[in-house]
């Protein structure tokens, strides 16, 4: 290991790692630190949650090589079905209306992460792991100082012309630089799991509104389902505590019998929800993407979508100016790249928040305002078309 890189990134998560990838062939040294073992990743409950990928995003990982090998593990979003328990109101969003093959495509998190540290033992990037970055000091105007710790004692990084935090949603990056956050706790927590439904149907996801919350069952392909209910964190430890059958009989109440009987096909796991939004994209030569930028509820399934934009907007803007390869930290490429992300994560922010407040509230005339909107959505195709433009990560 080399005590000097053009572009230092902590966290080989999904968005760093995809930087890392996206970057290799700049002629710039790249470095990437991670805390976690291949084999740590591959049986962490983390990885068992799925991802709903849109299609801009699979472009995305197309063009680094990645999709290419996770496709036969993906399962695409044909149409999405939205409906409310109690209520007639539904809608649904067709990918042959809106003129392509998918809406979306569904994949296992664990086997993004595998396919990407895969690509990523071949690539032309020092892969530093298992190891922590501690520390780090960016009050150079030239370069950053890094810290990290791994099983041989600890190392100092010296210089790095760029530092990219990508260390997740408690980033220790942007803790150490002081950088605020917007925080909202929405008193809720994901319950994840999977699900065989008796009646086979291809392609189709659900998004079903529940007096507890968005219930979201998405396609895996042969009947299999990812579940993710959306609860209260009593009513979600209520859940966790219940034996399989009285479980399945909660859930199958909350979703209906349209996919006949569930059966049970997983463990279940919680992950608590919360939004988090650095005030602060960019310090001196350093670089916030990802979840340590912006942590989301999954209801809207963007927060990947919109990590994996950052990364592509930062490597797009290291590439295409050629003072980078000689200073790839500069303040000019820090600020475009902060003012060029701006509102799309303000964007995709609102959307997430409105889809939450509309769709956790169970006023009974909120519901029927819910209701009757779902059923005027159904009628005006060209409001269905922005929303599935806004399903669609576009
Ligand atoms: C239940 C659930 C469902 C979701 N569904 C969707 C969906 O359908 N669609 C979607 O787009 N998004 C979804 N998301 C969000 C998505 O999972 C995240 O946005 C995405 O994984 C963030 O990736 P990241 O690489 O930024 O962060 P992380 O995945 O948190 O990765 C951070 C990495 O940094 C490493 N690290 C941390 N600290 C250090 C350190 N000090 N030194 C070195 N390494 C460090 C960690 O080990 C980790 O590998 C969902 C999330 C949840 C919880």
């Amino acid at each position: 290991m080399t005590n000097q890189y053009d572009i230092l990134i902590s966290g080989g998560g999904l968005v760093g790692g995809s930087l890392a990838l996206a970057i290799q062939h700049s002629g710039l040294k790249i470095g990437l630190i991670e805390l976690q073992t291949a084999e740590q990743k591959k049986h962490s409950p983390a990885g068992e949650r799925v991802l709903a990928i849109s299609q801009g995003s699979k472009q995305l990982l197309e063009q680094s090589g990645l999709w290419q090998t996770v496709t036969t593990a993906s399962e695409p979003i044909k149409t999405i079905q939205v409906s409310d328990r109690g209520y007639l109101g539904k809608t649904r969003l067709s990918a042959k209306r809106e003129g392509v093959d998918a809406l979306g495509y569904v994949l296992e998190a664990r086997q993004l992460d595998l396919a990407l540290l895969q690509q990523l033992e071949q690539a032309t990037v020092d892969v530093i792991a298992p190891a922590k970055m501690t520390h780090l000091d960016n009050t150079s105007p030239a370069s950053v100082a890094v810290t990290i710790e791994h099983k041989d004692g600890t190392q100092e990084i010296k210089q790095t012309r760029l530092l990219v935090a990508a260390d997740g949603g408690n980033s220790s990056i942007r803790q150490q630089l002081g950088i605020h956050t917007r925080q909202v706790d929405y008193d809720q927590t994901a319950l994840i799991t999977r699900v065989n439904a008796q009646i086979p149907v291809d392609s189709i996801a659900y998004e079903r509104f529940t007096e507890s919350g968005p219930l979201a069952f998405l396609p895996m392909g042969r009947s299999n389902y990812s579940v993710v209910w959306t609860l209260q964190p009593r009513q979600a430890q209520t859940m966790m505590e219940l034996s399989e059958q009285d479980f399945i009989q909660r859930l199958q109440q909350a979703f209906g019998y349209r996919l006949g009987r569930i059966t049970l096909t997983s463990a279940r796991h919680v992950f608590p929800l919360q939004l988090l939004h650095s005030k602060e994209m960019t310090a001196n030569r350093v670089a916030l993407i990802g979840n340590a930028a912006h942590q989301l509820h999954p209801v809207a399934g963007q927060g990947f979508n919109l990590g994996l934009r950052d990364a592509a907007c930062l490597a797009n803007l290291i590439r295409s100016d050629s003072e980078t390869i000689t200073d790839p930290g500069r303040a000019e490429i820090l600020e475009e790249f902060a003012q060029m992300r701006n509102t799309d994560h303000q964007r995709v922010i609102n959307f997430t928040n409105s889809l939450i407040w509309l769709f956790s509230s169970d006023w009974s005339l909120l519901g029927h305002a819910r209701s009757l909107g779902l059923m005027t959505l159904d009628r005006i195709p060209w409001l269905k078309h922005r929303l599935a433009k806004a399903a669609m990560g576009m």
